[in-house]
């Protein structure tokens, strides 16, 4: 491990978390097995090899699946508010590990130490939330039309919920999955990204350790590991009534029309196109706040990263000037040194795909304004570290109307009323999270009407990166439509069942129907 890492104590962490050198890629709750081939998780940050994961093959695959079917059949006889207290359990070992997670996240994934804790503060927040809920898994009764007769609707657990991964955020997502779907009694198996298997491996080894501290059955909680194909094995797989799947819109569409096509459910959360629209009121010093934070987090690598501003003309120059301004301000470098602010891309094909959009705004009539770059010399061997740019454009060109995943912030100039705001907003495939800086309420409500933002998460005044866990996280239109997290989307890890019953001698039935013997 290079020294440069070291020096921020990543060699404890790894230990803390139980990463060797070579890891076992497959797991079944508390044992862990591999015969696949070896896959090696590079750091972004400086370019070194991190460790390796041993992938799951088709015969490890199905040892998964045996032990998930069987764990169910236990876990989901456990009443839900024990569910919670394991966790709760898992919540608290995520307290105690906050440090050495959060450390991992950055380095493997190439986010800033701040954003990696805030990533496990994440899954820390989804546990307390489920464990509330493990006593309210409510639902419904209905008065009967006839006499005599009780009705109402209960949620059952489902059974194995296959988890698919994305690598931006290769901790918090896995979690707000599982602690939904634990309480709920379903039975979970993960396949993270094949670029952050590390990440995967040491939340497998924190929750394995809660398992067998209550001595719970195995394959409540799985790991798989590897490409797309250990992916597929799950998405065809009729044994996984749900499939939540977390990537780019590419994906899912596979995804989709293969769980679709055995008639699975699928939870999707796809790409976005993100906008800020900022209003002749806008509060400026607010708006170049939420829409730095929002371009250059996590290096523009966020599913809700912002990547338009969409500006009133009559205030375009002095919000150009506030934010290409503080783009001068920004410090890019190892993100687990707290003072830069931007650390690398994923990988030099992630760098590809940067160059090649800001080569493409300019083919299409755009004009940088803040002149992007890759970085190179010490601090930057990896060869992952860009510049954050600024392009001027227009909302229709087509490199404004796809998500590249990189800090590249588009600007785009509206006049006349909100309105036209909105339609560039909406103008584009994706629908995943939308604000409006404005301190005008006709405005901020017609934002937030029907007529107003097509988005999943619509925002006033906050920039578009940044959900709490309490609300339910998810998009429209390309972006896929599933919803996570909190308000009452541990719905979709359960099956709802309608119950009536009868307490009369006679059998009345439904409408009045005579049917007499
Ligand atoms: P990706 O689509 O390349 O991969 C995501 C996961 O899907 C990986 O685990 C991959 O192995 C798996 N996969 C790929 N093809 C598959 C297939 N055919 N069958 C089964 N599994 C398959 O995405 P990425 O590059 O890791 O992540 C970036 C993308 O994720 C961006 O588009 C981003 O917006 C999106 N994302 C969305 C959200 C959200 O909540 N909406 C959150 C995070 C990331």
């Amino acid at each position: 491990m290079a020294t440069t890492a070291n020096q921020f104590g990543m060699q404890e962490a790894l230990q803390q978390l139980g990463i060797k050198e070579i890891n076992e890629g497959t797991s079944t709750g508390n044992s862990w097995f591999s015969n696949g081939e070896i896959l090696e998780s590079y750091s972004p940050v400086d370019g070194q090899l991190i460790g390796k994961v041993k992938t799951t093959t088709k015969e490890d695959y199905e040892k998964v699946m045996q032990s998930a079917t069987e764990a169910f059949k236990t876990f989901r006889m456990m009443p839900a508010p024990q569910r919670g207290e394991i966790v709760r359990q898992f919540g608290q070992k995520l307290r105690e590990k906050k440090d050495a997670l959060g450390k991992l996240v950055s380095y493997e994934m190439g986010k800033s130490l701040q954003e990696g804790l805030g990533e496990v503060q994440e899954m820390i927040d989804i546990c307390d939330f489920a464990v509330g809920l493990s006593r309210q898994l409510h639902g419904f009764t209905m008065h009967s039309e006839r006499p005599g007769h009780r009705m109402y609707d209960q949620y059952h657990a489902l059974g194995i919920v296959g988890i698919i991964s994305a690598f931006n955020f290769p901790v918090a997502v896995w979690s707000w999955n599982t602690a939904l779907a634990w309480i709920a009694g379903d039975v979970c198996v993960w396949k993270p990204s094949e670029k952050t298997p590390l990440c995967g491996v040491a939340c497998q080894n924190i929750i394995a350790e809660v398992l067998k501290e209550n001595n719970l059955p195995e394959g409540i909680s799985c790991l798989i590991n590897g490409d797309y194909k250990v992916g597929e094995w799950m998405t065809s797989d009729v044994r996984v009534p749900l499939v939540s799947a977390t990537g780019s819109t590419r994906m899912g569409k596979i995804v989709a029309q293969t769980v679709a096509g055995r008639l699975g459910r699928s939870l999707l959360e796809l790409g976005g196109n993100n906008a800020i629209i900022v209003t002749p009121d806008a509060d400026v010093k607010m708006t170049v706040i939420g829409a730095v934070f929002g371009a250059v987090g996590t290096a523009g690598q966020r599913c809700t990263s912002t990547r338009r501003l969409i500006i009133h003309e009559s205030i375009y120059d002095k919000v150009r000037d506030a934010i290409v301004s503080a783009y001068a301000q920004l410090k890019i470098g190892n993100p687990l040194d707290q003072n830069n602010h931007v650390g690398p891309l994923i990988d030099t094909h992630a760098v590809e795909m940067y160059n090649k959009a800001l080569a493409k705004v300019i083919a299409e009539g755009g004009k940088i304004i803040v002149e992007g770059g890759v970085l190179s010399g010490e601090g930057y061997e990896s060869g992952c570290y860009v510049k954050p740019a600024i392009a001027e454009a227009e909302g229709h060109f087509e490199i404004v109307q796809h998500e590249t995943f990189a800090p590249v912030l588009y600007l785009l100039k509206y006049d006349g009323d909100v309105d036209n705001a909105i339609a560039i907003q909406n103008g584009v495939a994706q629908g995943l999270s939308s604000a409006i800086m404005t301190n005008n309420l006709r405005e901020a409500e017609r934002f937030l009407s029907v007529a107003g933002s097509d988005c999943g998460i619509a925002n006033v005044n906050i920039g578009t990166s940044g959900a709490e866990i309490g609300g339910a996280f998810g998009g429209e239109k390309e972006t896929g439509g599933g919803r996570e997290s909190g308000s009452d989307a541990w719905k979709v890890y359960m099956r709802r069942q309608t119950n009536t019953i009868n307490y009369t001698t006679s059998l009345p039935l439904a409408q009045g129907i005579k049917f007499d013997l």
